[in-house]
């Protein structure tokens, strides 16, 4: 929650501006029945005069109409400003919270990322993320206002009649155990309503990611189903909140219409015995409606306040997740130039730690060496790479750039040294010249189309009608599989880092094609160092050494054929 806290610090102007507004609407309330009282006391009753209505003696009527009607004018102008100033407040609440979280889940680690699934922070993004919004401005803020305006309404009950104001204050500690009752339940089911729904929505995700499987396969109404039996779990759940808040609402009312009943004998007796005017009861009934008013405000918001409360502590609970891989506090600057000399020592790593997949893997690698990694499919090639990006902590063990551990190089600093083909290139939504840019952030139309005809795509594009503008679909579903590695082939060309990591880069290439990127590569791979993983004998020409990963260690070291 102190997250939250110091988002709303930076509009704490806006948010008081906003409090003094809604204490501005309480006192209105408290001035909006005083014509009316002084009317039927003064000009029928023939009373005498308030002080203040002294000076309008000659012209009471009048000058009492004009009043009601300036409180009412005054209240509408009061809720203009509330409700303009508070939606813009609210949106840019949001909308820095979400940055937040968005900049968040992407620092995530990928073992909690993928232990989470991508619809849950998406859940938490999109729709918990609003629950700052509701939580201050539809909640906090009303309640407080709620609790100022009950504060009044009791004051000016108790100034007309002390047994009106007791009967207001007896309604206090029904209420406030009633809410006591009902808030830990309905923390609790909202918490669980929003992980039942976002269950229910990952499954939608997954179906339309995979649509071509789905439909493939013929599994759409299977998918429909496992969906709605999601979605019914999250509806009893919501059914659970509604009949608790309904429950508390309903005590509200029974408290209400015994207030109501209560202040009426108690006020009519009074003005039968003279001790009140007709004016006065009439005063006394409508503050104590003022009363239950903000008491209904608390026990309306009060479901909404704790939905609120689990859904902001679900958002920010991904700003308090540690962040991706740890970062050491004081890195090592890289020597310049890098020379990508590499070590490994000794590293054990398993994405589970009941199945390790890597034991006692060292081996060194010179700069300006390239190394072919093979070995059978699930051995742990790629993981090797993943380890050296620092996608993962090895579970013991120590990874040397240039004999300084990873763990003591800055992250970005790592990474800027490699250039990664991964086994499958993903894009992101764009055209396919913000596509190939990934690999060099800014990189001109003119370098990006000489990265492109090095890795072989540039003909192809040629074919596009929109060319290097080709919007691609979601996941690159605009393109073949080749042409995506290409696209991935032509990212590493273009960023121009000191180490290559190549992860089965033309195993998805027709043989020509394949020779045409390997001579492109040749070019590519002189002077750096290069780890090349592959299942083809023919990518591994160009290699100095050739390493074999097998029974979740490296076996044999063994120069080319
Ligand atoms: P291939 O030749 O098929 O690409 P590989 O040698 O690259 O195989 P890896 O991808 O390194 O194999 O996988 C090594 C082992 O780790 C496999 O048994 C795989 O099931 C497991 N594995 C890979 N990625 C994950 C992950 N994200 N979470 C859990 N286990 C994983
Ligand atoms: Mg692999």
């Amino acid at each position: 929650m102190s997250e939250v806290w110091r988002l709303a610090r930076r509009f704490w102007p806006q948010l008081l501006l906003l409090l003094l507004l809604e204490l501005l609407g309480a006192g209105l309330a408290v001035l909006a029945p005083i014509p009316l009282q002084t009317a039927l006391d003064v000009v029928l009753q023939k009373r005498a005069a308030p002080a203040w209505l002294v000076p309008f003696s000659g012209s009471a009527l009048p000058a009492l109409c004009a009043g009601s009607l300036l409180v009412t004018l005054l209240a509408q102008g009061q809720g203009l400003a509330t409700a303009l100033l508070s939606t813009g407040l609210g949106q840019r609440l949001i909308r820095d919270l979400r940055a937040r979280l968005f900049a968040a889940a992407q620092r995530l680690s990928l073992a909690r990322h993928i232990e989470r699934g991508t619809t849950d922070t998406l859940y938490r993004i999109q729709s918990d993320a609003q629950s700052i919004e509701w939580f201050l401005l539809d909640g906090a803020l009303p309640v407080l206002t709620a609790i100022t305006t009950l504060a009044l309404m009791l004051t000016a009950l108790f100034r007309l009649d002390t047994s009106l104001g007791w009967v207001g204050v007896a309604l206090g500690p029904p209420l406030l155990l009633a809410a006591r009752a009902t808030r830990p339940g309905l923390k609790a089911a909202s918490r669980d309503a929003k992980q039942k729904e976002s269950e229910a929505l990952s499954i939608v995700q997954a179906t339309l990611g995979a649509l071509t499987s789905v439909k493939a396969f013929g599994i759409e109404d299977a998918q429909t189903q496992r969906f709605a039996e999601a979605s019914e779990k999250a509806v009893k759940v919501r059914l659970r909140i509604a009949l608790l808040d309904g429950l508390f609402g309903m005590g509200i009312q029974t408290l209400t219409a015994l207030g109501t009943a209560a202040a009426l004998y108690i006020g009519v007796a009074a003005a039968q015995r003279g001790v009140l005017t007709v004016g006065q009861v009439l005063l006394g009934l409508h503050y104590l409606n003022q009363v239950y008013s903000p008491l209904k405000t608390l026990g309306k918001k009060w479901a909404s306040l704790q939905n609120q409360m689990a859904g902001l502590e679900r958002a920010t609970a991904l700003l308090t997740e540690p962040a991706e891989v740890p970062t050491h506090p004081n890195p090592t600057p890289l020597p310049q130039p890098v020379r990508g000399e590499l070590r490994f020592e000794n590293i054990a790593f398993g994405y589970d730690p009941r199945r390790p997949v890597l034991e006692n893997v060292s081996f060194t690698v010179a700069p300006g060496e390239r190394i072919g990694i093979v070995g059978e499919t699930g051995s742990g090639k790629s993981t090797l790479l993943s380890l050296l990006m620092r996608l993962y902590s090895p579970t013991s063990g120590e990874i040397f750039l240039d004999g300084i551990k990873l763990t003591e190089i800055a992250l970005a600093e790592l990474r800027a040294q490699l250039a990664v083909v991964f086994q499958e290139t993903v894009l992101l939504p764009g055209t396919l010249a913000e596509n190939i840019a990934v690999g060099k952030p800014g990189a001109t139309l003119t370098k990006i189309e000489a990265a492109a005809k090095a890795a072989q795509l540039h003909e192809a594009v040629q074919r596009f009608p929109d060319g290097y503008q080709t919007k691609v679909g979601e996941r690159g579903a605009a393109l073949s599989g080749g042409e995506r590695q290409r696209v991935g082939l032509a990212r590493a060309f273009l960023r121009d880092a000191p180490i290559l990591l190549l992860d089965e880069p033309t195993s998805a290439l027709d043989a020509t094609t394949e020779q045409e990127v390997l001579s492109a590569m040749e070019r590519l791979m002189e002077g750096r160092t290069v780890l090349l993983v592959t299942h083809r004998e023919s990518a591994l020409r160009g290699m100095h050494r050739v390493l074999l990963v097998e029974n979740r260690t490296l076996v044999a070291h063994f120069p080319l054929p």
